[in-house]
Parts: structure tokens; sequence; C-alpha cells
């Protein structure tokens, strides 16, 4: 349920409902935007029964949420969020860059990497120390080790930095070395490690399920908010159908749907979701014309030689093109790159 307060409503009348829906144990989020603020309430508003806001001052109407994502929904929170991480943020002013390895592999590949895509454009690395991989007998990543490269390469860029996290372990070690953290496909339904992520005090990149549909989604980026952290990025990947000529197949839907219903910032990764490194550069373009606020784009010095995703890396100069190709693209949504 959210209360939507009159735009004159006074602080002390926000303050008298908010008092009240707290008094009955249930959680108060208040959106104050440019016009008119809303109370919107979390938990079992069967509680509320008897009070009626309607009729309570500074009241304008009461609407029910049906949905069940509360802190996600757009209606909690109507203007579009923008999230905060290291000395950059994702939101709807910018159009963020994260580039860069699908795995870690040694010093030398991150720092020549993130130095590459800085000068190209990005304001993240990417970089993968937990990798999730089909098979057990594949590279699985560097762990601890790879996260260390990756708070040098900040210290030596300036870029934030990312990183995908598999286990509680996992996210115990990467909040010391990097400024955002990845749930990747194959875990955006692990609850146990969505809450876990959610009490890490740093954002969190949320990528969509294999099969996972927009509503589940979203769900999962709520136990993730109910946790107390409120900076979450959704990261569109690409799904399972029954096409085989790409990887996966990309849902550019998936964004303009996720605008109407949630605040939470959208971003767009073609390189998993296509898996061919010439099918990157047409769906980037393609991501920012339906609305995206990012792209993250898989990039090595030798992808030939890469121990993960190879076929979908651009090399460093197909990357710095890219970008170049996408400034006019990013300056027609009005967005800076
Ligand atoms: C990745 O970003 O390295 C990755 C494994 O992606 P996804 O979880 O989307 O498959
Ligand atoms: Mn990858």
């Amino acid at each position: 349920m959210i209360i939507i307060m009159k735009p004159n409503a006074s602080q002390e009348a926000i303050q008298k409902i908010a008092g009240q829906i707290e008094g009955k144990g249930l959680q108060v989020h208040l959106s104050e935007g440019h016009e008119v603020t809303i109370v919107g309430v979390v938990g079992d508003k069967s509680r509320l029964h008897g009070i009626n806001f309607e009729i309570a001052d500074g009241v304008d109407k009461v609407v029910a949420v049906t949905e069940s994502y509360k802190l996600a929904n757009r209606k909690f929170h109507p203007d579009a969020s923008t999230v905060p991480v290291g000395n950059t943020s994702i939101g709807p002013d910018t159009l963020t860059i994260m580039a860069g390895p699908c795995a870690v592999e040694s010093r030398e590949q991150l720092l020549e990497t993130a130095h590459a895509v800085k000068k190209a454009g990005a304001s993240f690395l990417r970089g993968g120390a937990y990798k999730p991989r089909t098979s057990p007998y594949s590279f699985q990543g560097l762990e601890e080790e790879g996260l260390k490269y990756m708070k040098e390469a900040r210290e030596a860029t300036g870029l934030a930095v990312i990183c995908e996290v598999t286990s509680q372990h996992a996210i115990e070690a990467a909040v010391k070395y990097v400024d955002m953290l990845q749930i990747g496909a194959r875990n955006m339904q692990n609850f146990e490690l969505l809450k876990e992520a959610g009490k890490a005090g740093i954002p969190v990149l949320l990528k969509r399920g294999l099969s996972a549909t927009i509503d589940e989604w979203l769900n999962a980026a709520e136990y993730i908010m109910s946790e107390g952290n409120e900076y979450v990025v959704l990261c569109e990947r690409g799904i399972r159908t029954y096409e085989t000529s790409t990887r996966n197949t990309l849902d550019i839907s998936a964004v303009p749907v996720l605008r109407g219903k949630t605040h939470l910032p959208v971003i767009v990764d073609p390189s998993h979701a296509t898996g061919v490194r010439a099918y990157v550069p047409p769906l980037a373009k393609c991501a920012i014309a339906a609305g995206a606020d990012g792209l993250m784009i898989e990039v090595h010095p030798n992808p030939a030689c890469a121990l993960s995703d190879g076929p979908q890396s651009l090399t460093f100069g197909q990357f710095e093109q890219l970008t170049e190709d996408l400034r006019p693209y990013a300056r027609l949504e009005g967005r800076n790159l």
C-alpha cells in the first residue's frame, strides 16, 4: 500500500502517518519526489485494520500495491533512482559502461585491460574472480588473489570495480576490495545469497536468471532491498529460448518493461546475451535506444587465448571503436558517455 500525500502536506502530517504505521510494527518507506511525498508501507497491512488513512490530515489518496515487490516498485518511488558507486553513479543522466575480462586471469592481463577500457571511456572495470562455470573442470577463477588485482586496478585507474560473488564467503572477501557486487544469472534466485548481498553494505548488480520472468527478477531485487540495501541495479543478459544461433536471446523489451515497473537502473550485457563478438555492437546501440542506463561488455587483451568467453570478448581496438560509435546514441538519449 502507498499513501500519496497532498502537494502541500506538512512534515508533521507525514510524520504522524509514518508513526502510526511503525507503531503497528510495519516499515515505512518515504519517497520525497519533486511534487509529492509518497509513504510506502511494507509488511502485513492487515495490522492497519481500523485506521482510515484516506481521511487523515494531508493525505491525497491511498493506493493498494498488488505486486509482491514493494521497495523495488516504481509506485513506491516514482522518480528513477540513481545508484552511487565509488566516485561514479548509475542512473538516468549517464550511460555507464562496465568493461573488462570475463575472468581475472593475471595481474598483467587485468591492469592492461583496465587502462585500455578507461582510455576508451568505461567508468567500471568488470572481472570475475569467482567463476560459476558450467563444467567443474573449467577455470574457476583466482578468488581472493583476483580481488586484490581488481583493487590494484582501481587504484591505478580510478575506475570503479565490480566482481561476481557466488557464496557468503566470496561476499565477505569481495567487500574488502571492490565497489560493487555482482550476482550472476545462475544465482538470481539463490535467496540466501541475495539476503547476504543485501547486508553487504555496497551496491549490487543483479543479473537476470537464465529463465527468469521479470516478476521473479524484481522479487529477487526485493530480497536484497528488504535487507536494507537500496542500491540495486538490474542487468538484462539474455534468456534461454529455443533459438540456438546465439548463446541466449537478448530480451530488449525487458528494458522498457522494467522502466514502468521499477525505479531501479537497468543495464544490458550484450556479450553474454549473444556469445558472439560481432553481435555486441549492434545490440549495444539497441540497448541505448531502448533506454538502458548502461552496458556491460567483455573485453580481453587477446580473446583467442581467454580462459573463458573468448568468442564474445572484444579486443581493445574493437572496444575503443565501439565506445566511439556509441557516443552519438548516448547523446540522442540525453546521456553522458
Ligand atoms: C559474467 O558476467 O561473468 C557472467 C557469468 O554472466 P552471467 O551471470 O550473466 O552468465
Ligand atoms: Mn563471461
